[in-house]
């Protein structure tokens, strides 16, 4: 496996995408300070598994990401991609088939990292597991950065035996050795568990003996109460056979006496039918009688009303008849006084006749002088009636003429 070329994305000072190829074996990246050379390893060192952000000197991972210049606002998302040429398939495991493999790690602000292999999701480990015995790794003597040759020179023999254990390719198999240890461990735990379990189950046995003869004796009594169940039942059954034939019996008893109950009632029945309807009957008789009693009430309340009539007219006309005695008493009385009257009054008129007489002549000329003054009334009545209609006109003439007016008036006004 060689490494073919680096990409890098929002990572520290490499805000844009930027790809940084390694064709050689051998290659060296030049510039001056601070222009981002160390970056490159911080890059190689995370995408590989660096935990510590002091290794890759931050405070925190998140330090990793671009966090803006004066001329470019931060970034919440960084990756960086390692890209390995295996034409030779020296890769371990599955990954020998991939003529390249493809190691990326992605970071999101306040969302943790994440670890691809070939673009497929996978753990850390997996990425660990790849470089393991390669002297390749996020620590890994084959990284060698600014400082770092002094400092392997003056290290302690035990940190240089890492050192010289991994570029032998030990490492590898001290890994798996303390994987097999770890492996063996485990096992030996799992075992003891086993054997915990084997003593309780062994306790639980004896107990499913015990219940298992407890069964036995159970089931052996079962079959016993079974057995005297169904005598007694057979007991009862007899029993209840001979009250269930004694009951049939009774029941036959009360059928035929329910049966002849049943015709009595019919019987009853027709015969509450017919008082039904000679009851219909009757009330039918009931009310013609008190339609004809209180007809006869009305008729003798007409006739009490008719005889009081009679008995008022009657004491009237005894009245009438009382007045009319006293008239006819009192007419005979005035007829003597008038007759004696009439007598005088003949007497009377004996001695006017020549007075009359001579008045006749004065009111015939007294009537001669009545006629002619009634002629000229009638004229000058007639000669009234003229002047009146004359003196009329100029009143009616000044009417219309106060009534166009007050018309003139209206019309003004309006
Ligand atoms: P020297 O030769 O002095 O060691 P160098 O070339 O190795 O320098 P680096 O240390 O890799 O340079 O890069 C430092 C630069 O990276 C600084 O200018 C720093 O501002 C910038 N830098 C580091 N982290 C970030 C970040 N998270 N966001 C933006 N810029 C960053």
């Amino acid at each position: 496996m060689r490494l073919k070329h680096i990409k890098l994305s929002g990572f520290k000072s490499f805000v844009d995408t930027t790809k940084v190829s390694v064709p050689t074996n051998l290659i060296g990246i030049v510039g001056p300070n601070g222009c981002g050379k160390s970056n490159i390893i911080d890059a190689i060192r995370w995408v590989m598994g660096e935990s510590s952000a002091k290794t890759l000197r931050g405070d925190h991972m998140e330090d990793v990401i671009f966090n803006g210049s004066t001329v470019r606002k931060p970034v919440n998302r960084a990756y960086v991609e390692l890209v390995f040429d295996n034409t030779d398939g020296s890769a371990p495991g599955s990954y020998a088939k991939y003529a390249e493999i493809a190691i990326r790690r992605e970071i999101v602000r306040e969302g943790g990292s994440k670890y691809f292999i070939n673009r497929t999701h996978c753990r850390r480990k997996d990425i660990h597991d790849i470089f393991l015995g390669t002297g390749l790794g996020p620590r890994s003597y084959s990284i060698i950065e600014q400082g770092m040759v002094g400092r392997i020179v003056e290290s302690k023999p035990e940190d240089l035996r890492v050192l010289i254990e991994e570029a032998a390719g030990i490492s590898k198999y001290k890994e798996r050795r303390r994987e097999t240890e770890n492996r063996i461990r485990h096992t030996r735990d799992n075992l003891s568990r086993v054997e915990d379990i084997i003593g309780e189950l062994e306790t639980q046995l004896r107990r499913l003996k015990r219940q298992a003869n407890d069964a036995e004796r159970y089931k052996k009594f079962k079959m016993e109460q079974r057995e005297l169940d169904s005598r007694v039942k057979t007991i009862k059954w007899s029993a209840l056979h001979s009250q269930v034939q004694e009951r049939d019996i009774e029941l036959e008893r009360l059928q035929t006496e329910f049966e002849s109950q049943v015709s009595e009632q019919r019987d009853v029945e027709s015969r509450i039918e017919e008082m039904r309807q000679q009851q219909v009957e009757l009330t039918e008789a009931l009310n013609k009688v008190q339609a004809e009693y209180y007809g006869i009430g009305g008729e003798v309340a007409a006739l009490e009303q008719s005889i009081e009539h009679t008995r008022v007219t009657r004491q009237q006309q005894q009245e009438e008849f009382k007045r009319l005695a006293e008239a006819e008493r009192e007419a005979t009385q005035n007829l003597a006084l008038d007759q004696t009257r009439l007598g005088e009054t003949e007497q009377h008129k004996l001695e006017l006749t020549p007075i009359v007489e001579q008045l006749g002549g004065q009111y015939q000329k007294a009537s001669d002088t009545f006629n002619k003054a009634e002629v000229d009334y009638q004229q000058w009545q007639e000669e009234w009636e003229r002047l009146n209609r004359d003196a009329a006109n100029p009143e009616k003439e000044r009417d219309v003429q106060s009534a166009r007016i007050e018309q003139q008036d209206r019309q003004i006004h309006h």
